[in-house]
């Protein structure tokens, strides 16, 4: 086996994370608070977060996919999963042999589950005005659940980082199917749902954006840490000269001679090409390089010439503020995190 370097690497924060969850966690006292660590826990390792966040007492965590359920046993001590995609004909022999829960979200699946569940316990979801996943409020409340075992009775809000009618009106909605319903626990709000005040919060919340850094509505402003740093290396650093152009379609030109440096990153990474022309920037000790030019592939170019002595091999760390970056990008905090690629390494401090 031949060892090579990383070419990226992504520093996460693990004090940070932890710092998130229990924010949240307080937010959302007395209800519990679990974390979603779907599509590889947001990007920066579904493993890791599970584990660092179950050691700090964490235990409820929901995967979209049974492929994503099975990639994390053995699972902690204590702790639960649920698939939010519920169950599909093909997943039944993954359903009946991990210990993880189903997340019904149609009656196809509630039937599904009452024939070959043998008896075990799943979670619902119920529509209350996403129209995503989920049992129609009528179609849950019609006995169509009745004697199944339901552990977490949930509903997703579709607009709760917006101040609309319509967390009103979905809080509602779920508090009546609550009444109707018999369930061990109910679950409603997720990141942004937090911040809208205990009355989202009923027994258990499910967050996922801010546990890794996003900040979904002004509440959480102040209260959420950056967890994820990502890093890119130069390659080789040149001079151009005043008047020359960088890159495809010569979009840069230097108005002085400047110092670009190169660096090993591009949107195939997930560095897509929003964020040149948008205050997209990296730093190396504390001095700002500004992005310049297109995006590549596999490279982009920075302004080094108020960068000092930065040359081949330093690594740049990205700016990458969770709601800064999506604010002038255009991309979601979710895209942002979700995006990044495979060729970053993760490295837990
Ligand atoms: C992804 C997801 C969450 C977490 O949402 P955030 O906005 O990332 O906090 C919670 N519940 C369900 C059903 C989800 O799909």
């Amino acid at each position: 086996m031949i060892l090579v370097p990383p070419p990226l690497r992504l520093r996460l924060d693990r004090d940070a994370l932890v710092a998130n969850w229990r924010w949240l966690a307080a937010q959302s006292a007395p209800a519990v608070c679990g974390a979603a660590i779907k599509a590889d826990g947001y990007g920066v390792g579904a493993r890791a977060v599970m584990h660092h966040l179950a050691a700090a007492g964490c235990r409820d965590f929901f995967v979209a996919t049974w492929g994503e359920a099975a990639a994390l046993m053995p699972l902690p001590a204590g702790v639960s999963l649920s698939v939010l995609h519920g169950v599909a004909a093909s997943d039944m022999v993954a359903a009946r042999t991990l210990p993880v829960r189903p997340v019904l979200g149609s009656l196809a699946q509630v039937a599904r589950w009452r024939e070959a569940g043998e008896g075990r316990p799943c979670d619902v979801m119920v529509d209350t005005g996403m129209n995503r996943l989920g049992l129609r409020v009528e179609e849950a409340t019609g006995g169509a659940l009745d004697d199944l075992r339901v552990e977490t009775l949930m509903s997703h809000l579709a607009s709760a980082d917006e101040d609309g009618d319509q967390n009103a009106v979905q809080l509602a909605t779920f508090r009546a199917v609550r009444e109707a319903v018999p369930a061990r626990r109910y679950s409603l709000a997720n990141s942004a749902g937090i911040c809208l005040g205990r009355d989202f919060a009923f027994d258990l919340t499910r967050p996922g954006l801010a546990l890794y850094g996003g900040t979904p509505r002004g509440e959480a402003q102040g209260h959420i840490r950056q967890v994820v740093f990502p890093e890119t290396r130069v390659i080789q650093t040149r001079t151009v000269r005043s008047g020359e152009t960088v890159g495809y379609g010569a979009t840069w030109t230097a108005l002085r001679d400047s110092r670009i440096a190169i660096a090993n990153l591009g949107y195939a990474d997930g560095y897509l090409r929003c964020h040149a022309g948008s205050g997209g920037a990296a730093t190396w000790q504390g001095r700002a390089l500004p992005l310049i030019g297109r995006v590549s592939m596999d490279l982009v170019a920075f302004d080094a010439s108020d960068a000092g002595t930065v040359g081949e091999s330093d690594w740049l760390c990205l700016d990458y503020d969770l709601p800064a970056t999506a604010a002038r990008s255009g991309l979601s905090q979710y895209e942002l995190l979700t995006g990044l690629g495979s060729r970053f390494e993760r490295m837990w401090a």
